[in-house]
Order: structure tokens, then sequence, then C-alpha cells
């Protein structure tokens, strides 16, 4: 899977990845490849773990 532009978070690096909750392309500085989630949903992640049943396009 490509990903073309620059990094969503800090629009100065090209985005090498993209997260797989709000699809944002970002580089790999601001992508964990933990959770393969982009810094500002890795950052929500650990707060409200609830949310997974409302991922969008899920249903
Ligand atoms: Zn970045
Ligand atoms: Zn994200």
């Amino acid at each position: 899977m490509s990903v073309t532009g620059l990094c969503q978070v800090c629009e100065g690096r090209e985005a090498e990845y993209a997260c797989h909750r709000c699809g944002a392309a970002v580089c790999s500085l601001h992508f964990e490849t933990e959770n393969g989630l982009c810094v500002n949903c890795a950052d929500s992640e650990g707060v409200d773990d609830d949310d997974d049943g409302n991922v969008p396009g899920f249903r």
C-alpha cells in the first residue's frame, strides 16, 4: 500500500503510512507502528477504549 503526499501531522515530511483509525497519511515519526495509529489517534487510544464500536466506516 502506497501513500502519497505530506504527513498530515507535521506537513513537512513525506507520508509513509496511513492511520488505521482516521486514515490520515503520516510520516514514520508520527505513526505508531505498534498499534497502526497516527499520533493523534494513539494519543486518545488509552484514554477511552470504548470507541471501538464507533469506528467510521466499519458498519
Ligand atoms: Zn510527520
Ligand atoms: Zn489517526
